[in-house]
């Protein structure tokens, strides 16, 4: 039976790729050869992923644990967006060196900049182990027993897959369990920076531009792999090398045309197109909701004092934009799922599966009570969320309560252990001041201050009382007076939590007594008690996440065997994806048409020295007026920025290689467009498109605008 099963699910993954939507398994692409050469590809499945020979896949990495990079030239040179490079170019800047807002070009190798912690991975091979994985399963097991078995089975695996090798292996799900692939990765962890654009060009537009449509942000940094003399992966040394690059991408300067075919190759992050309507609801009425209007207020916060001083922009330009990048993307989902009417689809979708269960006595007797049970977790399920969102988003967006709960809060417990053991407490107290230090190097008490009082007014005059923690419902519906009293009595002159100094002399004086004594305090006190609700609720929506997922496995093996002949793909799950797509403008609204490309016209007409997102480099200026655009200009004589096509992709295939038909290098995938960010749970091919910067950009950029001769002789551009 299981058996037959397997086989079934393995069979309608290779069938073969639609147009457009999906992300296809790379080891798997020979099944899709056929579809993709119609769409215009003229390679085959073995250039793009080989064991046996140097393929496209050698030249693919995943950057940073959640972007995708690639290799450019034959001595390392990795190539990837500018906000995945971001945090790195932000830690080398300083008010003297601002890296983030000049620019950054290497000369020559000694001045390329390490950054430990930054690590890259490579795919060495991968392999569908579904068999091994479910060895000494059966279908009548309780779940806890399947998965003892499993993770027994999958730590053999992985063993076996890397011994005597300095490989590491990682075993993944996909269909929720119903397949498993085993992924062999080398990871090297000396990483330098080699150049990045000043922050006008790299990040041009902004929060207010991203997600959006025209675009004109020239997103790519670069970076150099080094490795030690053997070309084995090796912590930093002055000794290293650069790394061999088994394969690099060929640049093309040919440029786009609508139509053009284009394949986009990297580590997609996640997506969920299986979901019910009942999570889609949870998803565009609760979570995103909730995440959104809490954010508005941690950005105004951060933006007005932002605007106020170019030191605090430094310290917080890179929180500002992980807040926004998601802020902004639910935001466009939420409106995606309404206008595509989502839910009502999804919940046809679930009456026709109802139907066809129905249809047959085996049917009905194996899922006929699938989607009620399913659907019964999920009213709870619910308000576990709608907790877990408002306490997350509300008291865990103050930085400060945050950082009591994580670093101060264990000082406490230890001190309450005093004196019987006395080493304990001084070892936490050091951690502490450590932790301190690094918080407070980045840390503006106004932006905070702000957050704590407009979250918390936010908290207690929108969340369902019920949710509200006992201790805490004296403070519900306050008014904006008694608010600002919370503030002045609770926050404003607790000890030390607005002031740093004092704080850090606390740390380091204070007695084990004083710590003890700080667990009286309102704000210690507050998010504790938040804390303790998180814990609980988290132990609550475990064992239902569990559960469901277990559900959805059965809900997906049942809708391959509905629909024998759709063509499924995995939901992304931060492995190797290819998708195939075509260079194609859209229609966001009602006689509103949206061009496939963008151009520095466009840079120049966006043009506002008012507002730091609209700031232009007097030096693009310069070469814009000159019309100094070198071989990069396209057949009309302007200089393509940004480009918008039919991939299917999302967080995580930023810095992706956008590949054309011959497999040459014409762009980096950086973003979607708003209209479309529902793509991860509800593809849809009339207004989902990616977003890429032109090639031709980047390298007018590097040549025209940095003069960086040296890292230009190192490509090759056809
Ligand atoms: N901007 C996304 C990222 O950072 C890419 C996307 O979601 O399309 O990975």
């Amino acid at each position: 039976m299981r058996r037959l099963f397997l086989s079934s699910v393995i069979l309608f993954t290779l069938l073969g790729a639609r147009a457009d939507e999906g992300m296809w398994i790379p080891m798997l692409l020979k099944y899709n050869e056929a579809e993709m050469r119609q769409m215009g590809f003229h390679l085959t499945a073995e250039d793009v992923y080989s064991v046996n020979h140097n393929s496209m896949k050698d030249a693919i990495m995943l950057f940073g644990g959640g972007c995708t990079g690639e290799l450019i030239s034959p001595d390392g040179l990795v190539l990837t967006n500018h906000h995945c490079g971001y945090s790195r170019i932000q830690q080398h800047s300083t008010l003297e060196h601002n890296y983030l807002h000049n620019g950054f070009w290497a000369k020559n190798h000694d001045e390329e900049l390490p950054n430990p912690g930054l690590e890259v991975t490579f795919l060495v091979r991968m392999e569908d182990v579904t068999q091994a994985v479910l060895e000494g399963t059966n279908d009548k097991m309780q779940d806890e027993e399947k998965l003892r078995i499993i993770s027994q089975n999958i730590e053999k695996i992985k063993a076996e897959a890397i011994k005597g090798t300095h490989y590491e292996a990682v075993i993944k799900p996909f269909f929720y369990g119903n397949q498993y692939f085993l992924f062999v990765n080398e990871t090297f962890t000396d990483v330098r920076l080699v150049g990045a654009p000043p922050e006008n060009i790299g990040k041009f537009g902004g929060d207010t531009d991203n997600w959006m449509w025209p675009r004109h942000t020239g997103d790519f940094s670069l970076f150099r792999i080094y490795t030690d003399k053997n070309g084995n992966p090796a912590p930093y040394s002055k000794d290293n090398i650069p790394m061999k690059s088994k394969k690099y991408f060929t640049i093309s300067t040919k440029g786009v045309n609508e139509d053009d075919f284009t394949l986009v190759f990297g580590y997609p992050g996640s997506t969920q197109q299986f979901l019910l309507s009942d999570a889609v609801d949870i998803v565009a009425n609760v979570q995103n909701p909730v995440a959104i209007q809490a954010r508005t207020i941690r950005l105004n916060a951060m933006k007005y004092w932002m605007d106020q001083s170019l030191e605090t922009r430094l310290m917080y330009s890179a929180k500002a934009n992980s807040i926004s990048n998601g802020w902004k993307k639910w935001q466009g989902e939420s409106k995606g799922i309404n206008e595509c009417n989502v839910l009502e689809k999804k919940q046809l979708e679930e009456m026709d599966f109802d139907r066809w269960v129905n249809e047959d006595k085996n049917r009905a007797e194996k899922y006929g009570q699938l989607l009620s049970e399913m659907k019964r977790l999920y009213k709870g399920y619910r308000d576990n969320i709608q907790i877990y969102i408002y306490n997350q988003e509300t008291f865990f967006g103050v930085e400060m309560l945050s950082f009591i709960y994580s670093k101060v809060v264990p000082v406490i417990e230890a001190a309450k252990l005093m004196p019987t053991n006395p080493k304990e407490f001084e070892l936490a107290r050091v951690k502490l001041a450590a932790s301190a230090k690094s918080f407070f190097k980045n840390y503006n008490a106004n932006i905070d201050n702000e957050c704590f009082v407009n979250l918390l007014s936010y908290y207690f005059s929108t969340q369902n009382p019920e949710f509200i923690p006992d201790e805490l419902k004296k403070y519900i519906n306050i008014s904006d007076v008694s608010l600002i009293k919370i503030n002045d009595n609770m926050y404003e002159k607790s000890p030390y939590f607005t002031n740093p100094e004092a704080f850090i002399n606390f740390i380091e004086t204070a007695s084990a007594k004083d710590f003890v004594k700080l667990e009286k305090n309102e704000v210690v006190k507050m998010i504790v008690t938040i804390a303790n609700q998180s814990d609980k609720n988290i132990s609550e929506l475990r064992p239902k996440a569990s559960k469901l997922n277990s559900y959805y496995k059965t809900y997906v093996k049942a809708l391959m065997e509905k629909e024998k002949d759709k063509t499924f793909y995995p939901d992304a799950n931060l492995t190797m994806r290819v998708t195939n797509g075509n260079v194609k403008g859209f229609e966001p609204k009602d006689g509103v048409e949206y061009v496939y490309y963008t151009t520095l016209d466009g840079i120049i007409e966006k043009e506002n020295p008012d507002i730091f997102d609209y700031k232009v480099d007097p030096k693009l200026k310069e070469l814009y007026e000159k019309k100094d655009y070198g071989r990069y200009a396209n057949a009309k004589g302007e200089m393509p920025v940004a480009f918008i096509a039919s991939n299917h992709t999302t967080g995580g295939n930023s810095g992706s290689p956008v590949i054309n038909a011959d497999g040459e290098l014409i762009g980096v995938n950086f973003d979607r467009v708003w209209e479309g960010t529902m793509s991860d749970i509800n593809y849809d091919v009339n207004r989902c498109r990616n977003i890429s910067l032109d090639i031709r950009y980047f390298l007018f950029i590097v040549d025209k605008f940095a003069g960086a001769q040296n890292i230009l002789s190192e490509l090759t551009i056809k």
